[in-house]
């Protein structure tokens, strides 16, 4: 992925010191402080109507083994005395709101709204003692303003920043001045790295990657190998810093909040094992769980999904494909939306008995960052 793919994008690379600013916990956080009662116990936010997994969970409840996207069921079985809240998305939409105008009212063009409690700061005009003066007042200013703890960094590329903020928080704030200060981080299990989850930690530790600093150490062809290759690749990129910055492209882009996001895909394809609609239908519900989940971790909606069946007959392979949109990008990471459009709307429209599928895949596109999490689009 060279930055050259991007011209559009490429004026917005700099090189140099960025802020990042992350609220803590961000939906318990506003609860705690409009209940104190409820800075003294272990507590999560949750969707009693919708059934949602946990949302956000407090530190003390962190510090017990409780995780967002955690099942509540299982956040009971570890703590018993877990108090759930019920979430309240206006009363989120409200301060994120007032988080991004006073970001703004500071930082003018320079920021990168990234999701709906974390903005991205270009402070490269700045030496990195400056960029942190401003990024501390600024955090000071929006504690002050929201009642919220905020945690943050100064870093030379966003991946940095990322790791730097989720090291130092809670209510945490530090300096990386350069990218061979990733070392830091090296003594850290491999899913400390962001962008690593437990699936592909696993797939990692088989080839005895444990750390941070063994994938620094691993050569490109170990890390593909365990990965997927553009992943492996990006794994072997971040750890050499600046010299591999054209790879990299949005490490070092701080995109202006005015202008869109490019225009990305989230897909699976799966093989189809038995011709029966069923099974198929069976299939596309897993791809559904899969890209939903993908969807949710990037915090992405989106407006259009698509669903492909290959064919095949005496050799020969057809790759069929339809496409739903909606007017606006809207609860496509959640399954149940995923699957209707895909076995109610598009299923009907491919399928056609008696021919042998033998792949079928979903993708969802026209995506939009940010702002799933509150459901308010
Ligand atoms: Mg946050």
């Amino acid at each position: 992925m060279k930055a050259t793919a991007f011209p559009k994008y490429a004026k917005y690379i700099t090189h140099g010191p960025k802020g990042h600013i992350d609220i803590d916990s961000f939906f318990i956080s506003v609860e705690m402080r409009d209940r104190p009662e409820l800075t003294k116990v272990p507590c999560a936010t949750y969707d009693s109507r919708r059934g949602t997994p946990i949302t956000s969970a407090n530190y003390l409840a962190k510090s017990l083994g409780i995780d967002s996207a955690m099942r509540v069921e299982d956040a009971r079985k570890i703590c018993p005395d877990l108090w759930l809240v019920e979430e309240r998305p206006e009363e989120y939409k409200k301060v994120s709101d007032k988080f991004f105008t006073i970001i703004k009212r500071r930082a003018g063009d320079r920021v990168e709204l990234y999701s709906a409690d974390e903005a991205f700061v270009d402070l490269s005009k700045h030496s990195y003692e400056k960029a942190a003066d401003w990024t501390r007042e600024l955090i000071k200013e929006l504690e002050d303003e929201l009642r919220v703890p905020i945690s943050g960094s100064v870093a030379p590329t966003k991946w940095l920043n990322k790791m730097m903020t989720n090291y130092v928080k809670p209510h945490g704030f530090d300096v990386l001045k350069s990218e061979a200060d990733v070392k830091l981080f090296y003594p850290l299990k491999v899913e400390k790295f962001h962008g690593i989850k437990e699936k592909t930690g696993k797939k990692l530790r088989k080839f005895d990657i444990e750390t941070i600093g063994d994938i620094a150490n691993a050569p490109l062809t170990t890390l593909t190998a365990a990965c997927r290759k553009t992943f492996g690749k990006m794994l072997y990129y971040r750890m050499r810093g600046d010299k591999y910055s054209s790879y990299l492209p949005w490490d070092y882009m701080v995109i202006p909040w005015y202008v869109e996001i490019p225009a990305t895909t989230i897909g699976n394809t799966i093989k189809i094992e038995f011709q029966y609609p069923e099974h198929i239908k069976g299939r596309i519900r897993v791809l559904c769980s899969k890209v939903s989940k993908r969807m949710e971790e990037g915090r992405y909606d989106g407006r259009t999904l698509t669903l492909g069946m290959r064919f095949e007959e005496d050799g020969n392979l057809k790759w069929v494909e339809k496409s739903k949109s909606l007017p606006a990008p809207r609860y496509f990471h959640e399954k149940e939306m995923l699957e209707l459009l895909a076995l109610k709307d598009l299923f009907d429209k491919i399928y056609i008995p008696k021919k042998r599928v033998g792949r079928v895949g979903l993708r969802v596109s026209n995506l939009v960052r940010g702002w799933s999490q509150l459901r308010l689009l």
